[in-house]
C-alpha cells in the first residue's frame, strides 16, 4: 500500500500581508477608471430598474489643495454614495465645484498687480476662469486620490452654461414673485479709489479719530414704557462725528440697567455702568441718580436729531456693550453693519449723504461738499454751537484701510439687489418647508429656523467682475432698473450660448436688439447693469442647475452632507432658492458634520501649527487609513485627528487586512460545489454564522443612520474578538488537520466563505481600496462580479437562532473562557507549554450547564477549547441554578502522546504501524 501524505492542508494565499496602500491605491483607482466601474455601476442599476438615491454634492471652493475638511466631508459622502449602491440602489455622484467670487478674482489681480487696471473685464474674468479650472483639476485628482467615486469627467461647475442658464430662469421666477428689490445697503467704501470693498480688501491700522459725547433731546416719551419726560437727554458717544448727518435713531441694549441722572441743571440718560467713566470724561461731577429702567423700557422713545430736523428712534440692540462711550449707541444705517441691521428690523430710513469720493451731497446741505474726514471739525463746531457737545477727545484706534491705497476707508450705503424675506410670504414659506425636511442632526430644524426668522433680506448683488451677472439693464435717462419677459428671454438665449462672458462682451443693445427700449420713459439709452451675483445665489441655484439639468439626476435630492457652517450657508442658499423657485425645499434630509480638530480639540490654525495635511497622510499610509478614520469617530460631533490616533487606527486596519487575509487562505482549495447545506453544519458553525448576521443587519442600520463609528467599532470588534482569537483559532484543527474534502473542513470553509464575501463587502463602503483588492484575490468562481463596487448586498439572509440557543453559546463562552484561564494558569507554572498539552475537568451542579453540555460531543467541546481532552463530573442531584452552580474547573497535563500532525496529545497516538506518529484520528482523515 502506498504511503498517504501526512502533510497538513496549510491555508495560503498570495494576499499581502503589508497593504503598501500609498503605492498601489492609485493602480486600484487607475483599474476602476480603466474598467468604467462607476459608469457600469449606474449602467446596471437602471437596467435594474433600481430605485434612486441622489447625494447632492455641495461645492467646494476651487481654490488650493485639499485639506482635513474636505476629506471627511468626501469620504462620508463616498461611504453613503457606496453603501446606497450595495443596497441596490441607483445612486449616482455628480461632484460640484463653486468657481466664481473674490477669493479667485483677488488672487488673479495680485498676480497682475499694477497691469489688472488695463484689463478689460472679459480679460480679466478669462483669467479667473482659467484659476479656477486648474483648481478644479487638482482638487479633482486629489479627491480620485482618496478613492471618491463619481462623474470626475463631467463634474458640476457654477461658471458652466447651462448652470448659469439655469440661474436665469431662478431670478426671473423670483423677480415675478416681488422678491427682488433694490435698495440701499452700506458697504466697505474707498473714497480715493471709488470703489465698493469686500470684506477680504480691508485691511485695519490705527487711525486718529475725534470722539465726541453728543445730547439728544427726547421729544416723545408716549410709546415707551419708561417715561423719563422732555426735558431729558439721551447721552451718545461716538467716534465718527461725520455719520451724524445720517443718524436716524438710538440703541440701547435691552438689558442692561439704564438711569436717569441729574447734574449740571441737565437730565441726562446713560447706561449705569459708564457713570464714572462719563463723568470723568465730561468734567459734570455728581451726577444724581433720579430713576433706574432697562433698556428695553425706553424702547420706541422718540428724540429730536440735535441739528437736522429729524427725529432719532430710540431702539433696542443686543450688540450694545458697556465697554466704552454711555451704552446708548448712535445709529446710522447707511454707514454702518449693524446700524443697518438695525435700521432693517426698525424699518429706519436708510441715509447715506455722501456720495463715491466722500463728500457730503446735498442731501446734508449744510456741508455740502465737504469731504467726510475734513468735515469732522466742522461737525464738532456744528455740535458746540447747537449747545449738544458735552465732550470730545482724540483717540487712537483700530480702523479699517483700504488694502490698495492704505486710506482710511467709510461705510456708505449703495444700491445694492435683495430678495425679500416678507414679500409674498416668503420668510413664512421657507420655515414651513425647514419642517418638511428631516433634520438629522438633533438641533439641525432648530438651528437653521432660527436663522431663517431672524435673517435680514438677502443681498444678493455685488459689484465684482467674476461672477454671473444680475440679468437686470438700466435707463441711463430715467434710472428705471429694466427686467421684462422679452428682456429675460434675451438674456436667456445669450447666456445659453456664451455663459455670462457674453453680457460682459455685448452691449445692450447688442443683446437685446428691438426690445432695447425702457418700458418707463422710451428711451433707448440702456445699459446693462455692472453688478455680479453673490456666490451664494450661484451655489444656492445648483439643486436646479444640475439636478434638473442632468438626466442621471433629480428633484429634490435626498440627501445634502456638509459642514455645520452651512446652515448659515448652501443649506440656506439652496432652501431660499428652492422656495423662491419652486416653493418646495430642495433636499429631503440634511445631515452636518463637525470640524476636524487637533487631538487636544483645537481647531486647525497655521498660527498654532497643529494643520494635519490630508495629501501628506496618504503618502505616508495610504488614503484607506484616512477613510478608516473618517469612519472612527461620530462626524456630527467635532473630529479628532493626530499621530496617536492615526496610529490607533493603522492598528486596527492591521488587524482587518490580516482577518481578511487569513479568510482568503483558508478558501484557497474551496469550491462552489464544496459548499455544506446550513442544516449539515455544525452547531458552533451555525452561531459564527447567526453571528454574522447579527453584526451584518446592525452595520446595515448603523449606515443607515450615519453611525459609521459605530460600524468601525463593531466591525473591527468583530474582526478581533470573535474571529481572530476565538472562530479561527477553533477552526485550524479542523481546516488543517481533517480530511481535506470530508464535511467538516468543507462545513468551516463555507462559512469562512460567506464571512468573506459579505464582511468585505460590509466594510467596502469605508475601505473602498482594501475592499476591492481583497476582492480579486478571491478565486473568480467563488464571486460574481469583478469589482465589488459592482455587487449588492446579500439579500438573502443566514438564518438566527432562537434567543434560547444564543444565551447557550454564550454561556458556554463562558465556560470556555474560564477553562482558558486554568490552562494559562498552568502554562504559567510551566506544567505545560501549550493548550494541547492539557485536558480539562469540568465539575458542576447545574442542570442548564449540563443541558448545554449534552447537546454538544466531547470532541467539539475539546476542539472549542483547544485542548486534548476533557471530561465532566456532574453532580448527582443537578439543580436548577446558575450555570456556573458548583463550577469547578481543572486543567491538568494530558497523558497522552503528542500526535505529530495535529500537535494533540491523545492516547491514540501509534495504533497504526503504518503511521506511528500520527493519532487515529489522523490516519482517518489522511488523503
Ligand atoms: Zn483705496
Ligand atoms: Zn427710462
Ligand atoms: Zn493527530
Amino acid at each position: 500500500m502506498e504511503k498517504k501524505d501526512t502533510a497538513i492542508h496549510m491555508p495560503k494565499t498570495d494576499f499581502p500581508m503589508k497593504g503598501n496602500l500609498n503605492q498601489r491605491e492609485p493602480e486600484f483607482y487607475k483599474k476602476w477608471e480603466d474598467d468604467k466601474v462607476y459608469e457600469n455601476l449606474l449602467e446596471k442599476r437602471k437596467k435594474e430598474n433600481a430605485p434612486s438615491y441622489i447625494l447632492h454634492d455641495g461645492p467646494p471652493y476651487a481654490n488650493g489643495n485639499i485639506h482635513m475638511g474636505h476629506t471627511l466631508n468626501k469620504v462620508l459622502k463616498d461611504i453613503v454614495v457606496r453603501y446606497r449602491s450595495f443596497k441596490g440602489y441607483y445612486s449616482p455622484y455628480v461632484p460640484g465645484w463653486d468657481c466664481h467670487g473674490m477669493p479667485i478674482e483677488h488672487k488673479v489681480a495680485e498676480n497682475l498687480g499694477s497691469r489688472a487696471k488695463t484689463m478689460t473685464k472679459p480679460e480679466i474674468r478669462r483669467l479667473c476662469h482659467e484659476y479656477a479650472m486648474k483648481y478644479v483639476k487638482l482638487q479633482g485628482d486629489q479627491f480620485k486620490r482618496l478613492g471618491i467615486m463619481g462623474d470626475w469627467e463631467n463634474p458640476y461647475l457654477t461658471l458652466n452654461k447651462e448652470y448659469e442658464t439655469k440661474m436665469v430662469d431662478i431670478f426671473w421666477e423670483m423677480y415675478k414673485k416681488g422678491l427682488v428689490y433694490r435698495g440701499l445697503k452700506p458697504v466697505y467704501w474707498c473714497c480715493r479709489c471709488e470703489t465698493a470693498l469686500a470684506e477680504a480688501e480691508v485691511e485695519y491700522a490705527d487711525h486718529k479719530s475725534t470722539s465726541v459725547f453728543v445730547k439728544f433731546k427726547i421729544k416723545d416719551d408716549s410709546k415707551s414704557k419708561a417715561k423719563p419726560g422732555k426735558d431729558t437727554y439721551v447721552v451718545i458717544w461716538t467716534t465718527t462725528p461725520w455719520t451724524l448727518p445720517a443718524n436716524v435713531a438710538i440703541a440701547l441694549h435691552p438689558d442692561f440697567d439704564y438711569a436717569v441722572y441729574e447734574g449740571a441743571g441737565e437730565k441726562y440718560i446713560l447706561a449705569k455702568g459708564l457713570k464714572t467713566q462719563f463723568e470723568e470724561k465730561t468734567g459734570i461731577s455728581g451726577l444724581k441718580e433720579i430713576s433706574v429702567f432697562k433698556g428695553k423700557d425706553l424702547e420706541r422713545a422718540v428724540c429730536q436729531h440735535p441739528f437736522v430736523d429729524r427725529d432719532s428712534l430710540v431702539i433696542n440692540a443686543d450688540y450694545v456693550t458697556l465697554e466704552t462711550g454711555t451704552g446708548c449707541v448712535h445709529i446710522a444705517p447707511g454707514h454702518g453693519h449693524e446700524d443697518y441691521v438695525a435700521g432693517l428690523k426698525y424699518n429706519l430710513q436708510i441715509l447715506n449723504p455722501v456720495d463715491a469720493c466722500g463728500r457730503y451731497t446735498n442731501e446734508f446741505e449744510m456741508m455740502k461738499g465737504e469731504h467726510v474726514f475734513a468735515a469732522n471739525e466742522k461737525i464738532v463746531e456744528l455740535l458746540k454751537e447747537k449747545n449738544v457737545l458735552l465732550a470730545q477727545e482724540q483717540i487712537t484706534h483700530s480702523y479699517a484701510h483700504c488694502w490698495r491705497c492704505k486710506s482710511p476707508i467709510i461705510y456708505r450705503a449703495t444700491n445694492q439687489w435683495f430678495i425679500s424675506m416678507e414679500k409674498d410670504n416668503f420668510r413664512a414659506q421657507a420655515l414651513n418647508e425647514v419642517k418638511n425636511v428631516k433634520w438629522f442632526n438633533e438641533w439641525g430644524e432648530d438651528r437653521i429656523t432660527k436663522m431663517i426668522s431672524g435673517r435680514p433680506d438677502w443681498c444678493i448683488s455685488r459689484q465684482r467682475s467674476w461672477g454671473v451677472p444680475i440679468f437686470v439693464f438700466t435707463c441711463k435717462d430715467c434710472g428705471e432698473s429694466i427686467v421684462t419677459e422679452k428682456t429675460i428671454a434675451k438674456v436667456r438665449a445669450l447666456i445659453k450660448e456664451e455663459g455670462s462672458d457674453g453680457w460682459f462682451k455685448h452691449s445692450a443693445k447688442e443683446i437685446l436688439g428691438d426690445d432695447c427700449k425702457c418700458p418707463k420713459c422710451g428711451s433707448d439709452n440702456v445699459d446693462r447693469g455692472s453688478d455680479i451675483f453673490d456666490v451664494w445665489f450661484d451655489s444656492g441655484a445648483s439643486s436646479f442647475s444640475v439636478l434638473e439639468t442632468r438626466d442621471d439626476l433629480s428633484w429634490p435630492a435626498d440627501l445634502y452632507l456638509e459642514g455645520s457652517d452651512q446652515y448659515r450657508g448652501w443649506f440656506q442658499s439652496s432652501l431660499l432658492a428652492a422656495v423662491g423657485f419652486k416653493g418646495k425645499a430642495p433636499y429631503k434630509s440634511v445631515i452636518s458634520t463637525g470640524w476636524v480638530v487637533d487631538g487636544q480639540g483645537r481647531a486647525m490654525h497655521k498660527s498654532l501649527g497643529n494643520v494635519i495635511d490630508p495629501l501628506s497622510l496618504i503618502k505616508k499610509g495610504g488614503a484607506d487609513l484616512l477613510r478608516l478614520w473618517v469612519a472612527s469617530e461620530d462626524f456630527t460631533t467635532d473630529q479628532p485627528i493626530s499621530d496617536e490616533i492615526m496610529s490607533r487606527v493603522t492598528d486596527s486596519y492591521r488587524r482587518i487586512r490580516n482577518t481578511f487575509r487569513y479568510m482568503l487562505s483558508a478558501v484557497n482549495d474551496f469550491k462552489k460545489e464544496d459548499m455544506v447545506p446550513y442544516e449539515e453544519l455544525s452547531s458552533f458553525d451555525k452561531y459564527a454564522l447567526h453571528k454574522m448576521q447579527v453584526l451584518l443587519d446592525s452595520l446595515d442600520n448603523y449606515y443607515e443612520n450615519f453611525e459609521f463609528y459605530r460600524v468601525y467599532r463593531e466591525f473591527s470588534n468583530f474582526c478581533s474578538l470573535f474571529l481572530s482569537s476565538y472562530y479561527f483559532d477553533v477552526l485550524k484543527d479542523r481546516l488543517y488537520t481533517f480530511k481535506s474534502d470530508g464535511k467538516q473542513r468543507r462545513g468551516a470553509q463555507t462559512v469562512i466563505y460567506k464571512m468573506l464575501i459579505n464582511l468585505t463587502k460590509a466594510i467596502a463602503p469605508v475601505l473602498a481600496f482594501t475592499a476591492d483588492e481583497v476582492w480579486q484575490f478571491i478565486p473568480q468562481e467563488l464571486r460574481n462580479e469583478s469589482h465589488i463596487q459592482l455587487e449588492k448586498w446579500t439579500v438573502e439572509k443566514e438564518p438566527l437562532l432562537d434567543a434560547q440557543t444564543v444565551e447557550e453559546w454564550e454561556t458556554f463562552n463562558k465556560l470556555r473562557d474560564a477553562a482558558l484561564k486554568k490552562i494559562e494558569d498552568k502554562r504559567k507554572e510551566k506544567l505545560i507549554s501549550h493548550p494541547y498539552e492539557a485536558v480539562v475537568n469540568i465539575k458542576y451542579a447545574s442542570a442548564k450547564l449540563d443541558r448545554i453540555l449534552k447537546k454538544l460531543s466531547k470532541e467539539e467541546v475539546e476542539q472549542m477549547i483547544i485542548i486534548s481532552g476533557v471530561s465532566y463530573s456532574p453532580a448527582e442531584k443537578l439543580e436548577e441554578k446558575e450555570w456556573d452552580f458548583g463550577l469547578e474547573i481543572t486543567a491538568s497535563k494530558s497523558e497522552g502522546i503528542k500526535c505529530e500532525r495535529c500537535w494533540r496529545y491523545v492516547d491514540a497516538v501509534g495504533k497504526d504501524s503504518e503511521y506511528p506518529g500520527l493519532c487515529s484520528r489522523c490516519v482517518e482523515n489522511l488523503g
